[in-house]
């Protein structure tokens, strides 16, 4: 378990035993103000809890004060974090206004300059964060790791009697590139309650090391993701698994999922796996869960599945308006089952759960709540019944007194 310093990021708290926060990035061009508002809002209204904006050039950092001003028009006051590589010393510097929408900043030790220009530089970015009072994310990749440092960590492992491999070097070198920059922000006067770090990479054996490590060497809370994740089920799986791991150690307090989107997939997409992965562990719950069976040659037809795919989307569409009316219905659990062997079984052990009739049964699709059966559908209309009975179910447990 990682105990870390509580960080205020805007309105959200990561670290110091907090939950584990959901966070996301835009792919917008940050200047094209609108398209930025209206994807920070949809990343927003699928759950991320901090969204953050590239910040590359003198047009995105002229934008970022309109995109706050906008969202907050909105009622969106989700935190915005900037990322900032190369020029963010002077583009901070250059446009006060952006610095102050910004709620915390993203600094790469890797490209915030080269040579003598890389401790100045790194200090302005700092000196602003100090001077508005703004957190920062130390945060390191692979793809982009000092090279200078890596360099000298290669040369003093060179001298070793038993030198350490290539991979044990640049594990070393990110971890130190991260915590000596955490420590030079801290002699600049930043406090470590404003400093998050993190150490990316894309291999997962890669990740859980240099995680496990970095937890242990630590204070600052942990942002945790794996980088270039990949495209769909391939980046989903690699993402959940190395995320999964880290978590149940009590690794990560504010995670991403960094999926390249599908051709025409929302950018939505990594919200959802972000929840999907802190609801399946148990470690957060936003929205009620469904339990379906895969099915199999008993299932008579796709009637079951698309029960279930429906009773899905209606409780994530009700969602954001339960939320508000119903204590706890976030903690419900739906079975959809496709068929009398596991059927009952399984239905009785959610709030509520319905077995459809499998091949050769009687057409009858018997409904349990709370472990006890209530009732009994047929006919055409089952899905539409069973819905109301949901319904029914969240007005009369999870009302608010
Ligand atoms: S519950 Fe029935 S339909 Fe579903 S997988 Fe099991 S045997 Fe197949």
């Amino acid at each position: 378990m990682h105990k870390s310093i509580a960080v205020k990021v805007g309105n959200i708290t990561i670290g110091g035993g907090a939950p584990v926060v959901v966070q996301s990035m835009t792919d917008t061009a940050t200047a094209d103000i609108e398209k930025t508002v209206s994807q920070v809002l949809a990343l927003h209204r699928a759950g991320s809890e901090l969204v953050r904006i590239t910040v590359n050039d003198e047009e995105a950092a002229k934008a970022v004060p309109e995109i706050k001003k906008r969202l907050l028009q909105k009622d969106c006051d989700v935190p915005l974090v900037g990322d900032f590589h190369y020029n963010g010393h002077r583009l901070l510097a250059d446009f006060p206004e952006c610095a102050k929408a910004l709620d915390k900043y993203r600094i790469n030790p890797g490209n915030v300059g080269f040579g003598r220009k890389k401790d100045t530089q790194f200090a302005e970015i700092v000196q602003k964060a100090i001077e508005y009072d703004k957190p920062v994310r130390i945060g390191v990749n692979w793809g982009s790791l000092d090279q200078a440092l890596l360099a000298k960590l290669m040369d003093e492992n060179s001298q070793l009697t038993v030198p350490l491999s290539a991979r044990e070097i640049m594990h070393k070198a990110l971890i130190e590139s991260a915590l000596s920059s955490a420590e030079y922000a801290e002699r600049l006067g930043l406090k470590a309650d404003k400093i998050i770090v993190s150490c990316k990479v894309s291999d997962v054996q890669d990740l859980i090391e240099v995680y496990q490590k970095l937890a242990r060497e630590c204070p600052y809370p942990l942002h945790l993701g794996l980088t270039e994740a990949g495209m769909g089920i391939k980046g989903i799986v690699a993402s959940s698994v190395s995320l999964g791991y880290l978590l149940q150690q009590g690794i990560g307090d504010t995670i991403r999922v960094s999926l390249t989107p599908e051709p025409g997939a929302p950018r939505t997409n990594e919200v959802k796996v972000c929840r999907e992965i802190l609801q399946t562990m148990g470690l957060r719950a936003f929205t009620p869960t469904v339990s379906s069976c895969p099915g199999c040659g008993r299932t008579t037809s796709s009637f079951f599945r698309e029960l279930a795919n429906d009773i899905q989307n209606y409780l994530s569409e009700q969602m954001p308006m339960w939320k508000h009316q119903y204590i706890g219905v976030e903690n419900m659990k739906v079975a959809v089952m496709g068929c009398v062997v596991n059927g009952p079984g399984e239905s009785k052990h959610a709030n509520i759960g319905i077995s459809l009739p499998g091949t050769g049964e009687a057409p009858v699709a018997p409904v349990f709540i709370d472990g006890q059966k209530k009732h009994t559908l047929r006919g055409e209309h089952i899905a539409k019944e069973f819905m109301v009975i949901v319904d029914q179910y969240v007005k009369a447990k999870y009302h608010r007194d």
